[in-house]
C-alpha cells in the first residue's frame, strides 16, 4: 500500500509514440494518482483551431487564437467504463477526435505558440498542485514540474515507434499507413524538439530509457519499481 501521505510528482517526457501515455496511465492506477496527459490539451486547443478554420495548409490565424484562449474550457472527465479520462472541449467529448492523423499533423505547430503553452501549462501546475500527479508530454519534467520527485525521459527508434503507433490506431479503428504514420512521428520529433519555447529536452535530472527492445509489460515493470524506489527514498 502507497501511504498517500508520501505523495510524488512523477513527470514522463519523450518523443512521440514510445508509450509514455500508456505507462503513465497504468502507474497512476496502480499508485491512486491522476492521470494527466497533457498532450490531449495540445490536441484538443488544436481541434478548435481546426474547427474554427484558423489553420489549415496554407494559413494560421495565430493572433485569433492567442485572443480567443479564454474562450476555450478543457476539462478530463474519468469513463468509468473505459478506465480512462476523456477530453472535453467546451463542454463536447473530443476525445476520439483528437487523436485523429489530421490533428496529429497540426498538433506541433499550435504547441509552438508560446500563449498556448502558458495557457495550458497554468491549468496543468493547478491539476498537480496537491502531488499525486503522473503527468505525460514534451516539457513536464522541464517546465511544468521542474521540482517533480521522478523525472523521465523516452525515447526509441522512429520506426518502431510508428509500427506501435500504427497498431494503436488500427485498434482503434482508425484508418492510416506505415508511410503517414513514421513522417508525422519525424515531424512532430522535428518541431518539438527545435522550437524556441519549451523545447523537447532531456532535463538533467531525469532518467533516460530507450524503449526500443523492451515492451509495455517490462516498460511499466522498470517504471513502477523506479516509482517505488523514490517513494520510499523520500519516506
Ligand atoms: O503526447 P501527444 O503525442 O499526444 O502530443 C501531441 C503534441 O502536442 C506533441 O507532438 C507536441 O507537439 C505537443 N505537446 C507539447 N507539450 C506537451 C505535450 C504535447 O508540446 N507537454
Amino acid at each position: 500500500m502507497i501511504n498517500p501521505l508520501n505523495k510524488i510528482t512523477i513527470a514522463i517526457d519523450g518523443f512521440s509514440s514510445t508509450g509514455k501515455s500508456t505507462v503513465a496511465k497504468q502507474l497512476a492506477q496502480k499508485l491512486g494518482y491522476i492521470y494527466v496527459d497533457s498532450g490531449a490539451m495540445y490536441r484538443a486547443i488544436t481541434f478548435f483551431a481546426l474547427q474554427n478554420k484558423l489553420i489549415d495548409e496554407t494559413h494560421f490565424e495565430r493572433e485569433t487564437l492567442i485572443r480567443l484562449l479564454p474562450t476555450i474550457h478543457l476539462r478530463f472527465k474519468f469513463n468509468k467504463k473505459l478506465g480512462f479520462a476523456e477530453m472535453f472541449l467546451n463542454d463536447q467529448n473530443v476525445e476520439t477526435e483528437i487523436r485523429s492523423m489530421h490533428i496529429s499533423a497540426f498538433v506541433s505547430e499550435i504547441a509552438t505558440v508560446e500563449e498556448v503553452r502558458a495557457y495550458l501549462v497554468d491549468i496543468q501546475r493547478a491539476m498537480g498542485k496537491n502531488k499525486g500527479v503522473v503527468m505525460d508530454g514534451r516539457d513536464i519534467g522541464s517546465v511544468v514540474f521542474p521540482d517533480a520527485e521522478l523525472k523521465l525521459f523516452l525515447m526509441a527508434d522512429a520506426k518502431v515507434r510508428a509500427e506501435r503507433r500504427l497498431l494503436e490506431l488500427e485498434q482503434k479503428g482508425i484508418q492510416t499507413d506505415f508511410e503517414s504514420i513514421y513522417e508525422n512521428v519525424v515531424e512532430r520529433d522535428r518541431i518539438d524538439s527545435t522550437r524556441l519555447i519549451s523545447p523537447l529536452t532531456k532535463v538533467a535530472d531525469a532518467v533516460e530509457l530507450d524503449v526500443t527492445h523492451i515492451d509495455k509489460t517490462q516498460q511499466f515493470n522498470i517504471i513502477y519499481k523506479m516509482a517505488l524506489d523514490k517513494i520510499k527514498e523520500l519516506n
